[in-house]
């Protein structure tokens, strides 16, 4: 099971790995966009960092969802929304102290259904979309195999990792890379990328 400290530590895992890989997310987002996606996770991150220090929540869902809003008070641009209603949504249905791997599972899947509205993404259009809904197929086949949260955590990260390398040859069909048509394609979209951190950064507070 996933408690308080345990969700505190993924969201400081989560923000150490946005600073340390600030500049290769920006200059992805150079090749395709406007290059600030690593400043602008950077900064969020570490508000959310700064609004947990001074908390003490009563739930994992209400960690969850301060975090969301800071990420959506924080970071101007596009993903700041777009990460702020997936922690949002997740945190909405973990209302205990504690919560199992397949509460865990739902409110991810909650996550992924509320940026899909959100933003409108379906899989291949290069975005969060192509990490996110991969690793969440991930996660739940781990659980269906007898795996625990940590076996899920992993296989979803894996996963993640894999779905934002094959947004390499993929044209861009949202966001500011869809403006640049076909010369989107041949280079790793930076939101799929940040997107794997964060499965990455679960994994490892895990494990
Ligand atoms: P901005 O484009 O406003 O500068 P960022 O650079 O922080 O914002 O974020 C860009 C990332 O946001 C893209 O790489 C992509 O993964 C993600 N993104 C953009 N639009 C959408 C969308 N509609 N749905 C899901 N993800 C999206
Ligand atoms: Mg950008
Ligand atoms: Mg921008």
């Amino acid at each position: 099971t996933l408690d308080i400290e345990m969700t505190r530590a993924w969201l400081q895992a989560t923000a150490a790995s946005m600073n340390d890989n600030a500049e290769r997310l920006s200059a992805l987002d150079a090749a395709i966009g406007d290059g600030d996606h690593g400043t602008n996770m950077r900064r969020g991150f570490a508000a959310v960092t700064e609004k947990l220090a001074g908390t003490e929540p009563a739930t994992v869902g209400e960690l969850l969802a301060l975090s969301g809003r800071t990420l959506i008070s924080t970071v101007g641009g596009a993903s700041g929304p777009l990460y702020g209603s997936i922690f949002r949504a997740a945190g909405k249905r973990l209302t205990g102290a504690t919560a199992t791997a397949d509460d865990l599972a739902d409110a991810l899947r909650d996550g992924l259904e509320a940026v899909q509205k959100l933003g409108g993404a379906q899989t291949g259009d290069k975005t969060i979309i192509d990490a996110y809904a991969p690793a969440m197929d991930a996660f739940t086949a781990a659980l269906g195999d007898g795996h625990d949260l940590l076996g899920a955590a992993r296989a979803a990260a894996t996963a993640a990792g894999e779905g934002a390398q094959a947004t390499i040859p993929l044209l861009a069909r949202k966001g500011r890379a869809s403006y640049l048509g076909e010369r989107s394609i041949g280079h790793q979209d930076p939101g799929a990328t940040s997107t794997a951190l964060v499965f990455e950064a679960l994994a490892g507070v895990l494990g």
